[in-house]
């Protein structure tokens, strides 16, 4: 994930949208016209549900997929841990219960590299449609740039936040979607090479989200709404509204913050807008998709401290907080 500009668009949050960096209005608009466009039928798909009993996430399961991907060693796209990571997220859904689908390409990173990559969608009720796609990102950085230490900037974070925690809260959701059928049409996406990006383009990010968005997964396939996780297993973490995901998907973002209300954690999810952020779900949002980003980005502080450093490691991951949007997801999607 990228830190756009903070200070510019703090600034541009308290000043009006003229401030903000010219990329990110840019972004912004054709996001928001697109989305427009689309049919955001969240609420009323959400508000006519009934609740029941909710399969009960467990945080210890959740932490435990995060410590297994660590364990894989950084997983930067072209390195044999990333491949094997992928080849066991994959027999992870699959074990789950869904129908799996590979998407492969190579893709051309910012410093000329070709990035081999992978896209894992994992499919609950593939028959169904008006589908729900859950995401994160499952690559990592290959450079702790943000480190205080110049030593440590050009080596890979282990990513136990930025990038695994999402992946371990949706294998847990996949372990529950295989238990308890949600009667819904449900996708789970590990998408590859979000993180590889440097900030001098903004285009250099979500490569894999882009292609996804670009290139259908399976004929005809097109997501109704996505729900993007990100950086969700901090301490001390703050999920507040992410800007783009507001301004394009705001049912969505009110349906997904309700459901964190009912389950006790409004203050973790403040109802105030954090920050905007160049993510995964752009892309979708660019094509009409409601999409929305749940990142820790605190609008006084950003990202979190560890966020692109050599601190980003499972000492630094609370499995209460892999709890909190896990059981809000949970309860987003079976209610
Ligand atoms: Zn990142």
């Amino acid at each position: 994930m990228q830190e756009d500009k903070r200070d510019k668009i703090i600034r541009g949050m308290l000043g009006g949208i003229g401030l903000m960096c010219a990329a990110l209005v840019l972004n912004c608009a054709r996001a928001g016209n697109a989305a427009a466009q689309g049919a955001d039928d969240t609420a009323a798909v959400y508000a006519a549900s009934s609740v029941k009993e909710l399969p009960v996430f467990e945080r210890d399961s959740a932490y435990s997929n995060v410590a297994r991907q660590v364990a894989f060693g950084p997983r930067v796209p072209n390195t044999a841990a990333h491949e094997a990571c992928a080849g066991w997220l994959a027999s992870e859904l699959a074990r789950h219960g869904a129908a799996v689908t590979l998407q492969k390409a190579d893709l051309p990173a910012w410093d000329g590299t070709i990035l081999k990559t992978t896209n894992i969608m994992g499919s609950f009720n593939p028959e169904m449609g008006d589908r729900l796609l859950l995401l994160a990102h499952y690559d990592t950085r290959p450079w702790a740039d943000k480190d205080s230490d110049p030593a440590k900037r050009q080596k890979p974070i282990d990513g136990a936040n930025d990038g695994a925690s999402g992946v371990g809260v949706l294998l847990e959701a996949a372990r529950l979607l295989g238990t308890v059928n949600p009667g819904k049409g449900v996708d789970i996406l590990f998408i590859d090479s979000e993180d590889y990006g440097t900030e001098a383009d903004d285009d250099s990010w979500a490569l894999g989200a882009a292609y996804f968005a670009e290139n259908p997964i399976l004929p005809g396939y097109r997501p109704a709404r996505a729900v993007l996780l990100d950086m969700v297993g901090g301490k001390n973490a703050r999920f507040a509204s992410e800007y783009f995901s507001r301004r394009s998907a705001r049912a969505l973002d009110d349906a997904f913050r309700g459901a964190a209300a009912r389950e006790g954690y409004a203050e973790m999810f403040p109802s105030t807008v954090g920050g905007a952020v160049n993510d995964d779900h752009i892309p979708f949002l660019r094509n009409g998709i409601p999409a929305i980003d749940i990142i820790d980005y605190q609008e006084s502080t950003g990202f979190p401290e560890t966020w692109h450093t050599a601190d980003d490691n499972l000492d630094n991951i609370d499995p209460a907080t892999l709890e909190a949007v896990g059981k809000t997801l949970i309860r987003f999607i079976y209610e």
